[in-house]
């Protein structure tokens, strides 16, 4: 157990500075430099060759699906590509490695020089430099057996999986975070997330954090103020899921603050994060560059990738989800206020839309009663048992005057339920709004009969009283009348 101090008196006494690092599995058929298949799982060491296993004699050969996402990834960082770029052996031991090396990129990456603008909650824009962005290869798994939560240090016995070992991986290194404040965490958590959209929309990986396809390294340091020079940082490790990066970034800060105010200095280390206790926890003392006796493969050539290859690339980059955001938003008329509410339900309103929804009337019933379901089930909008085409039927059914808001809640209650689509609810739970005026009229002498009072009141000018009269013709007909119409009929009876 670490001490820390409160977050509020942390920032107001350092600014603290990020650096992170996110791995990317790349999503392609086979390894980054051999034929074996790219796939979760599977038994243990059956995707392998002799290249994924290090085995002597064995040569890497470089998949240009990967040195395409590549490349896709740094055009859409707005970095520049570099004409030449060259692998690297980063050498160390550990048996999840078995050449004792990483096959990466160290000098000459293929990417550098990027940036990515981040939107924060509150809808401001803060921008993340990118340093480089460079391709290799994932080390194998080892599971430890018999130990304290997976841990090696008590465990009996460790077993390894190559299955991974040589999954194509970009790594992307932003340089030094700073102006983030006591906003450091939220820049952190959304940083990943933004990535992790555009790589969903390139479509160069399944990018789901919890299968550890992204993985973030949080650097975080602090310093007195702003114009000081970087202090010492701490890199927590393998941190996986939006919620843990802002968390664990929260707490380095706190623990951080606390050895400095106390006199001491920060230790350059990795470290662990848990996900229990919301702590990190020390790694090993964190090596510096060289230590890795980084020296360039002489078994793979530098890639030299055409130009006009990657002007075609950079062509046929899909839109990015911030362009598209500010698209729909004009398309949409929404406000900016609006548009973040619609944030969480963006591709299920496009759909809505597309189906035939007005965008106000989409983003209504997912934002509004589809999420309040979706809450009260602990579900996700899109796992809810209603489709958009569904959502714009319901909208066409209460546009077209034969719902009202009220009867469309019960119609969706239903389509949740299972009973088909709107038209279906609406037919087999007789919920149609009545527009004949034959039934209205009587339900309307009923209620004129019961009420001679009220009535008397309208008659003598009180027309506000007819809202009674109303709200008793709506309950007699279970909400199927349209409120309007019940009005305009009671005046004509009572002649006023
Ligand atoms: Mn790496």
């Amino acid at each position: 157990m670490n001490d820390v101090v409160d977050y509020e008196e942390a920032v107001a006494a350092f600014d603290p500075v990020l650096g992170i690092e996110v791995h990317v599995e790349l999503g392609t058929r086979t390894k980054m430099f051999d034929g074996a298949p790219v796939a979760f799982g599977g038994e243990p060491n059956s995707r392998v060759t002799p290249v994924s296993l290090g085995l002597p004699g064995s040569l890497p050969k470089v998949n240009r699906a990967a040195v395409e996402s590549a490349i896709r990834i740094g055009l859409a960082l707005g970095c520049e590509i570099a004409e030449s770029s060259r692998f690297a052996r980063k050498n160390y031991f550990y048996p999840d490695m078995p050449k004792n090396f990483q096959t990466s990129q160290y000098d000459e990456p293929i990417a550098r020089d990027g940036h990515l603008d981040v939107e924060l909650a509150d809808g401001t824009l803060f921008r993340v430099e990118i340093e480089r962005a460079h391709m290799e290869e994932d080390a194998g798994k080892n599971t430890h057996v018999g130990g304290d939560a997976g841990r090696i240090h008590s465990a009996e016995y460790s077993l390894v999986d190559y299955n991974r070992a040589g999954v194509p991986l970009v790594e992307i290194v932003t340089r030094p975070i700073t102006g983030a404040g006591a906003r450091a965490p939220e820049v952190a958590a959304a940083y990943v997330q933004t990535l992790r959209d555009i790589f969903r929309v390139l479509d160069v990986s399944e990018a789901r954090m919890e299968r550890g396809n992204v993985r973030a390294d949080v650097n975080v340091s602090l310093r007195p103020s702003p114009e000081a020079p970087l202090g010492t940082r701490t890199e927590t490790k393998n941190v996986n899921s939006f919620r843990s990066i802002e968390r664990a970034v929260q707490y380095e800060i706190t623990r951080q603050a606390a050895v400095l105010l106390s006199g001491g200095t920060v230790v350059q280390e990795t470290r662990h994060w848990h996900e229990e206790t919301g702590e990190t926890s020390p790694g090993r003392v964190k090596s510096d560059a060289e230590d890795y006796r980084y020296f360039p493969e002489p078994d793979l050539m530098p890639i030299v990738p055409d130009r006009a290859w990657i002007e075609e690339l950079r062509a046929r980059l899909p839109e990015l989800p911030a362009a598209r955001r500010r698209r729909l938003q004009a398309e949409w008329g929404f406000s900016d206020l609006e548009m973040r509410d619609a944030a969480g339900a963006l591709d299920l309103i496009v759909e809505t839309v597309a189906a035939g929804a007005a965008p106000a009337a989409a983003r209504k019933w997912w934002t509004g009663e589809l999420a309040r379901v979706a809450n009260s089930r602990g579900a996700t909008l899109e796992e809810l048992p209603v489709t958009p085409v569904q959502v714009a039927q319901l909208v066409a059914l209460v546009d077209a005057g034969e719902l009202t808001e009220r009867l469309a809640r019960q119609v969706l209650d239903g389509v949740l339920a299972g009973e088909g689509d709107p038209a279906d609810v609406v037919a087999t739970r007789g919920l149609r709004v009545v527009s004949d005026d034959g039934p209205l009229l009587a339900a309307i002498d009923d209620v004129i009969a019961a009420n001679p009072d009220i009535v008397e009141r309208i008659r003598a000018g009180r027309v506000q009283a007819t809202g009674a009269l109303v709200g008793s013709v709506m309950k007699a007909t279970r909400g199927q009348a349209d409120a309007g119409r019940v009005k305009e009929l009671i005046a004509s009876r009572l002649g006023v």
